[in-house]
This record gives structure tokens, sequence and C-alpha cells, in this order.
């Protein structure tokens, strides 16, 4: 079936999902269950390894949560519809993500940017792999409108432009030239680049490289473009992993991770107010 935007974001119910890498032995995700309602903010937060990133490629259908042995019971429902019945390039359209893979990809920032656009092609193979095979140098000739300004958006401008960014530099860290919060910021702005057409907005740790101020910002962002701004309506779904607990509290819903599942689940009052809560915990050690 094809996917109908509504404008409002899109709906997301997760029934018992799991998945376990090809030639892994034990699952990474085990019976993930959530409802994020059209228009609201989820926050995934959890320590490292607990299988966040594996959810959003889920989310991303990069991987199939019913492949290999398919799970009778698991389900996905987008607006209310199995997303098996959706085409994925149609699903893709609906979707914007921002992810941390293509951090370590020898490309200038201005192609970096404009990878996003080739994003519904990886979905057979893992991201990395795909985006070298794709070539990103032929990315230069079909960037986006508006690229420039986006980037300027988020602070990077003429610089960005530059042809060989790369040179020198951070040699280790495979993305020579640029700091890791230089680098973020192009990984949002290819992020918000799409976000225009966008029902879903799957960010994977945004702001990790980011200071208190410039998170902020790109918090701002995201809640400006996921609103209507005459009408002040959401129209935008939102996902957010982190390891941030200072975000979790401006989220609609919290999903707290451990070891693959789904711990805790609800809004930041809630967990806050729960006596047992690893959450409240967490928060209060260090927030
Ligand atoms: P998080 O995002 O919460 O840090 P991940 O989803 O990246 O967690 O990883 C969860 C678990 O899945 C980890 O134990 C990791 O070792 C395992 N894992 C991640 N990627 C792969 C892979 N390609 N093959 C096998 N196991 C993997």
């Amino acid at each position: 079936v094809k996917y109908e935007s509504t404008g409002k974001g899109m709906k997301i119910e997760a029934r018992h999902i799991s998945y376990t890498y090809p030639g892994s032995t034990k699952p990474t995700l085990k019976d993930v269950s959530f409802t994020v309602e059209a228009g609201e903010t989820l926050v995934v937060v959890g320590y490292n390894g607990s299988g966040k990133t594996t959810l959003s490629n889920v989310l991303l259908r990069i991987f199939d949560f019913d492949a290999p042995s398919p799970d009778t019971s698991a389900q996905l429902l987008i607006n209310n519809i199995d997303i098996r019945r959706i085409a994925p390039a149609d699903y893709h359209r609906h979707v914007t993500a921002l992810f941390q893979v293509f951090s370590k990809l020898n490309t200038t920032v201005r192609e970096n940017v404009g990878i996003g656009e080739l994003r519904s092609q990886f979905r057979d193979h893992p991201i990395r792999e795909a985006a070298a095979r794709a070539g990103a140098g032929r990315l230069i000739n079909s960037l986006p409108r508006g690229l420039d300004t986006n980037l300027d958006c988020v602070g990077l401008g003429m610089n960005a432009i530059n042809p060989n960014p790369f040179m020198g530099g951070n040699s280790d860290s495979g993305r020579q030239g640029l700091s890791g919060g230089e680098w973020q910021r192009v990984a949002i702005s290819r992020a918000f680049m799409r976000a225009q057409s966008a029902d879903l907005l799957l960010l994977d740790e945004p702001t990790s490289h980011l200071d208190a101020h410039a998170q902020n910002n790109v918090f701002e962002t995201i809640e400006s473009i996921c609103r209507d701004p005459v009408t002040g309506k959401r129209t935008k779904t939102v996902i957010i992993i982190t390891h941030q607990l200072s975000i979790a509290k401006r989220a609609d819903k919290i999903a707290m991770f451990e070891n693959g599942t789904i711990t805790e689940f609800g809004t930041h009052e809630e967990l806050m107010s729960r006596a047992d809560s690893h959450y409240a915990s967490l928060y209060r050690a260090t927030v």
C-alpha cells in the first residue's frame, strides 16, 4: 500500500520486535513493544550496547525484524498499517534519519550533507559499505537545493563548501579537518535538509559532541521544524536516541532500554515518581 502522509506525524506501534544479528547466537532486541502517537517526541535512553541503534535500524528498515526466523507475533505498525505492506522507498520518503556511521567516510562536508538523499537505496546493505559503493563523489552534482543556507544555520557556512576540508588534521579520527562538533553539525544539517517532507525524524545521538549552547540550538530547531508555524500544532513524530538524560526531560515519552528491551516507558514525571525507577536514579545522579 501507499504511505499516506497525514501531516501530523507518524503513529508508530512496535509489537514484540526482536532482532538477532546474522551469525550471533543471542538476540540484540528482545520483545520490544511501545507506541508513539503521531506528533509525539520519544526519547530512547540506555547504556552503550543496550540495543538503541539496532532499534533505530529496524525502524529505518535497514534490518528486518522478521528475518531470518519470523516471530509471528512481531509487528511494526505505521499509522495502523503493517510496515511490511508499505513499499520501502515510499516509507523512506517520509522519514529523515541522522546516523553517526557516516563520520568515517572520506567525503567532503558538502557531499556528506547530500548523502542523505541516497539513503533509500541503502536498505539492503550495511550503510557504510553501501555509501562507499554508491560513490559519494557523484553526489556533488545532485545536491539538494537550500543546502548552503542550511549549512549556514548550523554554523558551518561556506567553510563547509571547501572542496577539500579533510586535508590534514586528525587523521586518526577519519574526519580530518573537522572537530567532532563540526562534524555533528554537518550530520544535523543533512537531517534537517530532508526534514520538511518527513513525518518522522529519527535522530541517533544528535548532540553528543556539542556544547550546551549548541545542544539547545539543535533542540530549538527540531522543535521549530516539527510545528506548524501558523497553528503551532505538531506536524512530525520525533525519536531521539541519546545517553544525555538532560534531553529526555523535554520529551513526551521516555523509553529506558536495558539489555535489548524496554524496561521503563512513560513521561519524565511518571518515571521520576516511581520508587524503583532505574531512570530516576540515573537522572538524579547525572543531571
Ligand atoms: P546501543 O546503540 O544502545 O549502544 P547497539 O544497538 O549499537 O547498542 O548494540 C547492541 C548490541 O548489539 C551490542 O552488544 C553489540 O555488540 C551488538 N551489535 C551491534 N552491531 C552488531 C553487528 N553488526 N553484528 C553483531 N552484533 C552487533
